[in-house]
């Protein structure tokens, strides 16, 4: 039962209850009415007592059940647009929510590899720094990026980034971060990482860099290499002085022949 603009001022249901309750009404009224004459032995007064006894209830009990069950239906029509609110509300805090996380993973990400971005990049290395932790910081550059794009076109050098971004996140522990800082530069922090364990992970992302297989659309095989340079940082460390240790050690990669790895003791790693 509901009330709604649609819904009969009076319904089938409606009546039917009203003439129940007009009955029921009219004859407990005729019985106490009839009881209580005969009990004062006022037997004069049946007829005129009955009269009124009948005729009271059929005044009564229509409207006031009429009203009842007006109220009883405008509450249910309430308790379920309520209902109806309450799911839509549901609803759009779930959209929102999920527009958030969806925003807030852009905010920190990059579009074309699904590393981390150069904001989330710098905001981790400080965090780990304020929470005292220790590690190593990898800096990666693409080998000659330019004549890639140069020799096989723009849409050739985004798909090659985006093997190397998937090289690099299929290299690191779920602890480290992958992150794309630039164009064709890319870094790794990892944490708690000594200068030993650092050097093999950024041996593995050169050699998974190297082994990417891919080609251009005329079959034409492109290689890509990376060089890559590290550094040592703790909770004292400054993140731009880390970083610029990083990029000198990347300088001497590519000054000393490219797709290697140097390491902040100089200790260096390269293609056989
Ligand atoms: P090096 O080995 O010294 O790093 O040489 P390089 O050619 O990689 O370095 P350079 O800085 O001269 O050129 C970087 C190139 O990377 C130029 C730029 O067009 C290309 N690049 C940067 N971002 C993107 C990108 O998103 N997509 C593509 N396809 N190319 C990019
Ligand atoms: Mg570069
Ligand atoms: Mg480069």
């Amino acid at each position: 039962m509901q009330c709604t603009g649609n819904t009969p001022p009076i319904s089938f249901a409606m009546l039917r209850k009203m003439i129940l309750l007009t009955g029921g009404s009219v004859v407990l009224s005729l019985m106490i009415t009839a009881t209580i004459i005969l009990l004062l032995g006022e037997t004069g007064a049946l007829p005129l007592g009955l009269a009124i006894a009948g005729f009271c209830p059929v005044l009564v009990t229509p409207p006031a059940t009429y009203v009842f069950c007006r109220q009883t239906m405008e509450l249910q029509a309430a308790y379920k647009a309520l209902g109806e609110a309450h799911r839509n509300l549901s609803d759009i805090h779930a959209r929102l929510k999920t527009a958030h996380e969806d925003l807030e993973h852009r905010a920190s990400h990059d579009a074309m590899t699904g590393l981390a971005n150069r904001d989330r990049f710098l905001s981790h290395l400080s965090e780990l720094k304020r929470q005292s932790h220790s590690g190593y910081l990898l800096m990666i550059d693409a080998d000659h990026f330019k004549q890639i794009n140069d020799l096989h076109g723009h849409d050739a050098g985004d798909r090659a980034l985006l093997a190397v971004g998937q090289a690099i996140a299929g290299s690191i522990r779920p602890t480290d971060l992958g992150a794309r800082i630039g164009g064709e530069e890319f870094a790794i922090i990892l944490r708690g990482s000594s200068e030993e364990g650092a050097a093999m992970i950024a041996e593995r992302v050169r050699a998974n860099v190297e082994n990417i297989s891919l080609s251009t659309a005329d079959g034409t095989p492109l290689h890509v290499t990376v060089s890559i340079g590290g550094a040592a940082f703790g909770p004292q460390s400054r993140s731009k002085e880390v970083m610029r240790q990083a990029d000198s050690q990347l300088y001497e990669a590519k000054r000393s022949g490219r797709n290697r790895v140097v390491m902040a003791t100089g200790k260096v790693t390269r293609a056989a």
